[in-house]
């Protein structure tokens, strides 16, 4: 089990950061839904398959696209204790969401200045060079106070991280960590989707080769598809995002989480045209009929890939209404002759992520991957959260 870092008190930074506010569900474009009851879900599926190790969660990046505000809390009433995210201004954020009991990790570190600020939220930096170290242990030494941090190290991905020579340097320093209490040691995973890439092997064992050498540390590697990866991969604390999310963290294999997320975006026009009638910027497609249009309330400034030209599709009545042309910044274009004529309205909703289109799909006819597709997902569309399909019942009240 993960020990508790009883060496530091959290005060009030006094800092006010506010969440993201999304338009109403009558004025936006589309509509997002979350639905905490299957995040919670994947959050204990991911959980059960530990033994003694404990699950975080990664709420980096607005948890993902779907709602810091909403998503912890729901992670916090599943049991979920420790946070990770990008960015001090995200943790401070949290700070003011959630319960003080919980730990707020900063995943890339503090820039230089913005010590002080952390240590006063009870914010806990993840010191990824000998740089970030120094400045935290002299904020320590100034603020006369023993603070908390966690150390990565790089063992093969080149990202972030302490290198194999600063932990010589490191260790060489009998004082290199007065001042701090170290609540465990991390690395990242270049290649854990891929589960046969003997990288993920080299890594955990310079990692372990690493902890050997400060006696007692605990060890946090994993994120979604490094738990799948197995118990060796777990540590003591393993930091998930995207499957909780609902996204698939492997590759080459079956998702095994409930889908979180859905995405409607409305109709804003119809319209039906003869055969050679060009459609959208460049006239990039030419009609070979006589066709339904629709426009979509939707496009590249609302995370819909550009990519998705003349590939993509939304839904309707479980049918494929194909993009016709290009994707717009604010519209796209849809073929919707599989429609009874007359069918689609304006202020209709049709399907872009649900039942019939997952997040992965769009990715893979995107040309990227799913946590691109959900991470853009616009500020332009309302945020709704449901609990297991069903209207949440906290929904009111918490606004
Ligand atoms: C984003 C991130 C995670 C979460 O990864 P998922 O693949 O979304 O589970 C974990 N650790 C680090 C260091 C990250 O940057």
């Amino acid at each position: 089990m993960l020990s508790e870092c009883t060496c530091f008190e959290v005060r009030g930074c006094g800092v006010q950061m506010s969440i993201f506010n999304y338009p109403s569900r009558e004025t936006a474009s589309g509509i997002i839904t979350v639905d905490l009851g299957a995040l919670v879900h994947n959050y204990r599926a991911l959980h059960a398959r530990l033994h003694g190790s404990v699950a975080g969660a990664v709420v980096k990046a607005d948890a993902y696209g779907l709602g810091a505000g909403r998503v912890s809390p729901a992670l916090y009433s599943a049991g979920c204790r420790h946070f990770f995210v990008a960015l001090l201004d995200e943790a401070l954020s949290l700070r003011h969401i959630l319960p003080s009991d919980v730990s707020i990790y900063v995943l890339n570190g503090l820039l230089p200045g913005s010590e002080r600020i952390c240590a006063e939220a009870g914010v806990v930096p993840v010191l990824n060079s000998l740089e970030q170290l120094r400045n935290w242990k002299m904020t320590a030494g100034k603020c006369d106070r023993i603070l908390p941090a966690v150390l990565q190290f790089d063992t093969g991905m080149s990202r972030l991280g302490l290198s194999p020579t600063d932990v010589e340097t490191l260790i060489a320093d009998p004082g290199f960590l007065d001042g701090l209490c170290v609540d465990f040691l991390m690395s990242h995973l270049a290649c854990a989707d891929e589960p046969v890439d003997p990288q993920n092997a080299e890594q955990l064992s310079a990692l372990r080769r690493i902890a050997a050498r400060f006696p007692g540390a605990q060890l946090c590697i994993a994120n979604s598809a490094g738990i799948l990866l197995g118990a060796e991969y777990h540590g003591s604390l393993v930091r998930p995002g995207f499957a909780l999310y609902g996204g698939n963290p492997m590759t080459r294999e079956q998702n095994t989480m409930l889908p979180v997320v859905r995405l409607d975006v409305r109709v804003i026009q119809t319209r039906t045209v003869p055969p050679g009638t060009r459609v959208g910027y460049g006239g990039a497609y030419v009609t070979s009929e006589l066709m339904q249009l629709a426009t979509i309330f939707g496009g590249y400034a609302d995370g819909i890939p550009r990519h998705l030209s003349g590939k993509g599709a939304v839904y309707a009545d479980g049918r494929r209404l194909p993009i016709l042309g290009r994707v717009s910044m604010d519209t796209m274009t849809v073929n919707a002759s599989a429609l009874q004529p007359g069918s689609l309205h304006l202020g209709e909703l049709v399907e872009v992520i649900g039942p019939h289109q997952s997040v992965e799909d769009i990715a893979e006819a995107a040309d990227t991957i799913g946590y691109e597709i959900l991470t853009r997902l616009g500020r332009r569309f309302h945020r709704e959260y449901v609990w297991c399909g069903q209207p949440d019942r906290c929904e009111k009240g918490k606004e």
